[in-house]
């Protein structure tokens, strides 16, 4: 993809924002991120009419030349509304059952609706282990960016038939971040039935919705309401705790309400819509991005001195050094993940090792060997604890 500098134009800031120029789109490729309470209608299926809205936008968007990686969930709320007594009554087996039923349904209903936009779209269906693999990670990035030169509009979710329990993502969100990570996105948006964040308990009148998250600083998690939707796995903790992550990999992220009519391209034309926007740091190296991700596959941990952690968060980019390492926890690889951890055991950050844990162990405290985690090989959490 071309390299393309934009500039977020903050609305409130910008005393044309009605002319021609803050209408032009500051995204050419987005992933867009839609949950089943947006998709699905009172009695829990498909709502024909919502999901034509959202096609309606990105038909939209794709005719101004914005791509749209589409992340979307309702297969398991489809499902459920053709089979609703299982013989299987356990979860798992519910779950699957829904899903390999829903899933087909949905693509289904979005195949009519895009090809009477002239649109083709497509199938992609990822599980964690996708990220994890190297290889299943590349193919899955080719075959999107094959889907795109293309002009196909590529309709993501989980494969719920055999993504089970642990092997699962947490929801749909942390999903779309690794995609927007992957694929190096120009913006997430994010719909769901909420307006965005609030500065306290949404159904309170006198809370309103947190209209700018910066990508450092005070943690918002003291407003979230922990309440999830009846469909989607989601709540408002992990979509703000991925869209935090994903604005600090340097990727601006849009949190809206979906049920809004045209919200979606009116958030790309940069108009004052009421949302959350979590604005971007500064944008990380791609494996960077991917270990921001990588926390669940951490195979074992240093922890380090006070030293080591403001070297580490000091200005000048530091690799880490075995001088500063005080413990190695764990059997690990040279290669694999591990934990960066301080003194007390606050996460500090997730990197590569250089050394399998024998020889780490060995070098605790050592000066004059080379790094046991190398500076382009380390995501440090942003926020010191
Ligand atoms: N993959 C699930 C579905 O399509 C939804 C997961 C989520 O709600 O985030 O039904």
């Amino acid at each position: 993809m071309a390299k393309l500098k934009f500039v977020f134009l903050r609305l409130g800031d910008c005393p044309e924002r009605d002319s021609a120029i803050s209408r032009r789109p500051m995204y050419k490729r987005i992933t867009l991120k839609v949950g089943s309470n947006v998709l699905t209608d009172a009695e829990g299926g498909p709502s024909a009419e919502r999901i034509a809205q959202i096609v309606d936008q990105i038909a939209a968007l794709k005719a101004r030349g914005i791509d749209v990686l589409f992340v979307s969930s309702g297969a398991i709320a489809s499902g459920r509304t053709v089979i609703r007594q299982p013989r299987h009554r356990d979860t798992v087996s519910c779950r699957q059952l829904w899903a390999s039923v829903g899933q087909i349904r949905l693509i289904q209903l979005y195949a009519d609706l895009f090809a009477r936009k002239g649109i083709v779209c497509s199938q992609v269906l990822a599980t964690k282990e996708d990220f994890r693999d190297r290889r299943h990670f590349l193919n899955m990035r080719n075959c999107l960016e094959t889907l795109l030169e293309n002009n196909i509009v590529p309709i993501i979710n989980e494969n719920d038939v055999i993504s089970v329990t642990e092997l699962m993502f947490t929801d749909n969100d942390e999903l779309s971040g690794l995609i927007s990570d992957m694929m190096n996105v120009d913006a997430l948006v994010i719909l769901s039935n909420v307006a965005g964040l609030y500065n306290g308990d949404p159904a309170d009148p006198s809370s309103s919705v947190i209209r700018t998250v910066p990508p450092y600083g005070a943690s918002v998690s003291q407003f979230i309401s922990s309440q999830k939707s009846d469909f989607g796995r989601g709540g408002m903790v992990t979509k703000s705790a991925i869209a935090r992550k994903v604005a600090q990999n340097g990727i601006p992220v849009h949190l809206a309400c979906g049920f809004e009519p045209g919200i979606l391209t009116d958030i790309i034309d940069g108009k004052d819509v009421v949302h959350t926007y979590f604005a971007p740091g500064r944008r990380k190296t791609p494996i960077k991005r991917w270990l921001a991700h990588a926390d669940s596959e951490a195979k074992g941990t240093l922890r380090i001195n006070e030293q080591a952690v403001s070297s580490l968060f000091s200005e000048k980019a530091s690799s880490l050094l075995p001088v500063g390492v005080i413990a190695v926890e764990g059997t690990f690889q040279r290669g694999d993940v591990v934990r960066i951890v301080d003194r007390e055991g606050h996460l500090l950050g997730l990197g590569k090792a250089e050394y399998d844990h024998v020889t780490a162990s060995r070098h605790i405290g050592a000066h004059h060997v080379r790094p046991v985690v190398r500076y382009d090989y380390l995501f440090l959490y942003s926020e010191q604890p």
